[in-house]
């Protein structure tokens, strides 16, 4: 038993000392050559775009997670996440604890099958008209509703699986927690990152939806009274490409 509360005790570090041994990993990652993309909360909300926001919406509602959760907001805000990346079914990150060496946590995300992928990707082509539209999350409420409803983007806890270097990982330990608001961060920064994470190619989506829109634009400009098609317009689809 007191081994037990000793772990537990020994499993609250002050944010002083948080901040301390991330320093000392970010510099011995540095020493050695190694980049690391560490999740850096700089305002009162954690995520602030529409991707980033529902993300963590999605995870505070079920009922799974949501005692485990709040523990990952105070940890993912002193910059315990020293490092996270994201790829097709899988998140891994390093998350700075008590002791010097970082944990690491890995969480797998169910990439989607093809037939909802098709699905998603075709509802984008009718209701998204830009790609700079798609990233801001500035589209259709019927859209947003696609991506979260069942069946959608947005993964149900049967979806997802963790496990961490840390003793108490099977439980969602607040390395887990803080990782998952990390991704909220992330995706501010890199929405088209949760398509990639959910099994969805990025740059055949992207040709997909732009070329899509391109030739329903196109079909217009041949039928009289339509508007017509400008070389502007075109380079606006390509914006952010
Ligand atoms: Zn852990």
């Amino acid at each position: 038993m007191a081994r037990y509360w000793n772990e537990m005790n020994y499993s609250q570090p002050t944010e002083k000392e948080l901040k301390e041994n991330a320093k000392n990993t970010r510099k011995k990652a540095a020493a050695k050559g190694q980049t690391l993309h560490p999740i850096v909360i700089t305002s009162r909300q954690i995520a602030k775009s529409w991707w980033g926001k529902s993300w963590c919406e999605n995870l505070e509602r079920y009922a799974d997670f949501d005692t485990r959760l709040p523990r990952g907001r105070r940890y993912v805000r002193t910059g315990a996440v020293i490092d996270l990346q994201m790829k097709k079914g899988k998140i891994t990150a390093r998350v700075q604890g008590t002791r010097k060496t970082p944990y690491k946590v890995e969480i797998r995300i169910s990439p989607l099958s093809e037939q909802r992928i098709e699905k998603i990707t075709g509802k984008c082509t009718t209701r998204v008209e830009s790609l700079d539209q798609l990233v801001n999350g500035d589209f259709p409420e019927e859209l947003k509703e696609v991506f979260l409803d069942e069946g959608g983007l947005f993964p149900k806890p049967r979806e997802i699986s963790f496990s961490c270097s840390c003793p108490d990982w099977a439980v969602m330990c607040k390395h887990v927690a803080a990782s998952l608001y990390g991704v909220g961060a992330r995706l501010d920064e890199e929405p088209l990152l949760f398509f990639s994470l959910r099994g969805i190619d990025t740059n055949r989506f992207v040709d997909v939806v732009i070329s899509s829109r391109i030739e329903s634009m196109l079909a217009n400009v041949d039928k009289p009274g339509k508007r017509i098609i400008r070389n502007a317009q075109i380079e606006d689809l390509f914006g952010v490409l």
